[in-house]
């Protein structure tokens, strides 16, 4: 088994050599003045250990990596009975698809695709002002991290809010078939602060643990969530985490793992290790083109993969 701090500095070097590094997110100015050059990569062991290497202070936006705090708090809210309001299939559509959403009728196909996270946001706003459920996401994520300095960009979140017209289309379209409970405007302002939150490499990285670890913090021995449902988050990470680019993900890394437009991905080797990359420039599925890459390396190298052998 290669050193992982030596395996890590060779990644970054052949990271840094590609030219083609993917196109920057360009819908809000926030995203677009971020350097395509960027990178950085942390795996943290189960055994405590944490490996890094390139910009690990540097913060970025998580955006649709939040998904999936927010689909462990909804799990831990209500339970199965999420699974009547989303479904649980890859969409092989775009991640903010509304033909889909017609077809299926108000329930979305995954947690992970924008209409899904949306209505699971609902689920966790539900009797709640928005204000609260955004600083409970807030603080989940930082009891997550063991790190209470993680805070919400809100110049990001104001810009998701004034560009966000389509998922306004979907959650005006989920509400007229009865799929969202709350008032567009509250869940929607719930969710854009999500996507908001600003996160390093290490922070995220120590935010997956317990999704490493059967459900349990490592640092508090606190059951997040239970070992079968840590299990099948992963198993909707690993389906749906990359949208209508998941089965190329599978097939490449062979992880669950979730991606954001901001350029970060954080992947789960179960039992093993959680791991955040980031790299702003995105594939055509609006996946971190080099953090991809990486992970594959990454994988490869270490013979991470679900798909492995046992034993
Ligand atoms: N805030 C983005 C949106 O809702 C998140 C999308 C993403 O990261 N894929 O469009």
């Amino acid at each position: 088994m290669p050193d992982l701090g030596t395996l890590l500095t060779e990644i970054s070097k052949e990271m840094s050599a590609l030219t083609e590094r993917g196109k920057v997110a360009d819908y809000i100015p926030e995203l677009s003045n971020v350097d395509p050059a960027g990178f950085a990569m942390v795996v943290a062991t189960n055994d405590g250990a944490v490996h890094s290497v390139g910009q690990i202070q540097q913060l970025f936006s998580i955006q649709s990596v939040s998904k999936v705090f927010t689909l462990t708090l909804a799990l831990g809210i209500h339970g199965n009975a999420i699974w009547k309001r989303v479904g649980r299939e890859p969409s092989g559509s775009a991640f903010n698809s509304i033909v889909l959403l017609e077809h299926e009728k108000g329930i979305p196909r995954n947690p992970f695709i924008n209409a899904g996270a949306i209505a699971i946001t609902d689920m966790v706003t539900a009797g709640h002002e928005p204000r609260e459920t955004i600083g409970e996401i807030l603080r989940f994520i930082q009891f997550l991290s063991g790190d209470e300095t993680i805070v919400i960009d809100h110049a990001v979140a104001k810009s998701e809010t004034v560009t966000g017209h389509r998922n306004y289309a979907l959650a005006h379209y989920m509400k007229s078939y009865g799929n969202l409970k709350g008032e567009v405007d509250k869940t929607l302002g719930v969710y854009f602060h999500q996507c908001a939150i600003a996160m390093n490499c290490t922070q995220l990285a120590m935010a997956g643990r317990f999704l490493a670890q059967g459900g349990q913090h490592p640092d508090t021995g606190h059951q997040v969530i239970s070992a079968e449902r840590a299990r099948r988050v992963n198993a909707i990470m690993l389906t749906c985490g990359h949208y209508d680019g998941s089965g190329d993900f599978a097939f490449r890394v062979g992880l669950p793992a979730k991606s954001g437009v901001g350029g970060g991905i954080l992947a789960i080797v179960p039992g093993v290790a959680s791991i955040a990359v980031w790299s702003p420039g995105l594939n055509e599925y609006g996946n971190s083109l080099i953090g991809t890459l990486a992970l594959e390396r990454l994988a490869d190298a270490m013979g991470w993969s679900v798909f492995n052998p046992q034993g």
